[in-house]
């Protein structure tokens, strides 16, 4: 929700330049300490072994709970969200998650964010920025909430009900030693799932709680994405599935079902040499060299190419790979 200010006021203008940039919610929030609360379920979760083995998740808790650890003097948080919806009537990929499809969202959303940070710096002369795309330890979807810009579902992600844009989302921050009046949490008065629980009874591997938590050794996007083990368990079954990430959860949201009015960002749209990727065994009889062709610029680096192979033979591909060359 937006704070009271006029279209001429910075923090309209810095808003303004933000979707321009392609976000399709931007808010302000406080540069405060995450506070107790936050640390304690953070702990917890950690400490469950919900994280996986994600073990980088571990590290970092004092820069994770306090912006102005990552920029000293930090005031505000600019907390930006960019939706990765389809264009209307593209075609869902069978092998890749729609995130994953386009050019590499880290990338994309640092060049987009150059002009946001350039006004802050002319609008506040000597004003520091630090721009946050997923891979600072900060807690994104929490400085979501408190910028206004939506709510943590069911499905343990954010959700962005304005302009109908839901969960294919991706977050950015800025943070910035500017000061700007904080926008509102939207605010519920009960749960804003209400009674819904389509995602937990969607999830193939029983990953979401009730409450919301998210365990990573149930999911399939941890498993084909994060999960470095030569085998998968057992009981990942990716048959018929995405071999990297899973958008099960999220295409069971009736959050995700609404008309998006939003912008479209061009670079998200699905790359043509992924897109002619049609089953696992193409995938799996990728050698290094075509790995590195195919995947350049994609987030799908994230995985490494036997980690890729692993996934296409899990998902039923019957190719026999060539033997896979350690890739970078
Ligand atoms: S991404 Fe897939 S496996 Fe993971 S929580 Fe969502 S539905 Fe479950
Ligand atoms: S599917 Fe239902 S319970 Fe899950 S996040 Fe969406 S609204 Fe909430």
């Amino acid at each position: 929700m937006k704070a009271m200010t006029s279209h001429n006021s910075p923090s309209e203008l810095i808003r303004s330049a933000g979707l321009e940039a392609g976000a399709c919610a931007v808010g302000f929030a406080e540069a405060l300490p995450t506070g107790p609360e936050s640390a304690r379920l953070y702990a917890e979760w950690l400490e469950q072994g919900r994280h996986a083995s994600m073990a980088y998740l571990e590290k970092y808790q004092e820069l994770r709970s306090d912006p102005a650890t990552l920029l000293e003097g930090a005031r505000t948080v600019v907390s930006l969200a960019f939706s990765y919806r389809l264009p209307h009537g593209a075609p869902r990929h069978p092998l890749f998650a729609d995130y994953a499809l386009g050019e590499d969202y880290h990338d994309v959303l640092r060049r987009r964010l150059e002009p946001v940070c350039a006004l802050i710096s002319k609008l506040f002369p000597g004003a520091a920025t630090r721009v946050c795309v997923d891979t600072a330890p900060i807690h994104e979807r929490l400085w979501a909430v408190r910028a206004g810009l939506g709510f943590i579902g069911r499905n343990s992600m954010l959700i962005v009900p304005s302009r109908g844009a839901g969960s294919r989302v991706f977050l950015a921050e800025i943070i910035t030693t500017a000061l700007l009046p904080p926008d509102v949490p939207l605010s519920f008065a009960t749960h804003p799932c209400g009674d819904c629980r389509l995602c937990l009874d969607a999830c193939p591997g029983g990953a979401l709680d009730c409450d919301g938590a998210f365990d990573a050794r149930r999911c399939y996007s941890y498993h084909t994405i994060e999960n470095r083990d030569t085998e998968l368990p057992a009981a990942v079954n990716l048959r018929g599935r995405r071999i990297y990430g899973c958008d099960i959860c999220q295409d069971a949201c009736p959050f995700n079902r609404q008309e998006y009015i939003g912008p479209c960002i061009p670079e998200f749209a699905p790359r043509p040499q992924l897109t002619a990727l049609k089953k696992a065994a193409d995938v799996a009889s990728l050698d290094h060299a075509r790995y590195l062709e195919l995947f350049r610029g994609s987030a799908i680096r994230r995985a490494k190419l036997p980690q890729l192979i692993r996934n296409a033979l899990r998902g039923g591909a019957s190719t026999s790979p060539a033997a896979p060359e350690e890739s970078e």
